[in-house]
């Protein structure tokens, strides 16, 4: 349901079930919501908090990418943005930290609400 909906889309759980619904009008929430997690446990759809919104949202497995939200519409959109490698390395080198996953979000006006 999340690979259907195609690189780039941010969904929620809720919004998931509604799309499943309209193929299998009588899925529960429960059962679109037991294979959102098995999937993101086999890597599938990533999982990802966004700040500012109240759900976590799902989308296909893509390359590192980080994530723009407007703070007037609520539209999220994939930035093209990834820290490079080197400075993962000294922030864990100088932290003595071991870091597995890099999540970044950004907030502001969108170019339709601009
Ligand atoms: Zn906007
Ligand atoms: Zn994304």
């Amino acid at each position: 349901m999340v690979e259907e909906a195609g690189p780039g889309s941010h969904l929620t759980a809720a919004q998931i079930w509604e799309r499943a619904r309209s193929l299998q009008p009588r899925i529960g929430f429960a059962t679109v919501h037991r294979s959102l997690i098995r999937l993101h446990e086999l890597g599938g759809v990533l999982k990802i908090d966004v700040p500012g919104e109240a759900s976590a949202i799902y989308e296909p497995a893509a390359g590192p990418h980080a994530h723009f939200r407007c703070t007037r519409c609520g539209a999220i959109r994939d930035l093209d943005f990834a820290l490079p490698p080197a400075t993962l390395q000294r922030l864990s080198a100088e932290h003595g930290v071991t870091i597995d996953r890099e999540i970044v979000t950004f907030s502001g006006t969108c170019a339709a609400c601009r």
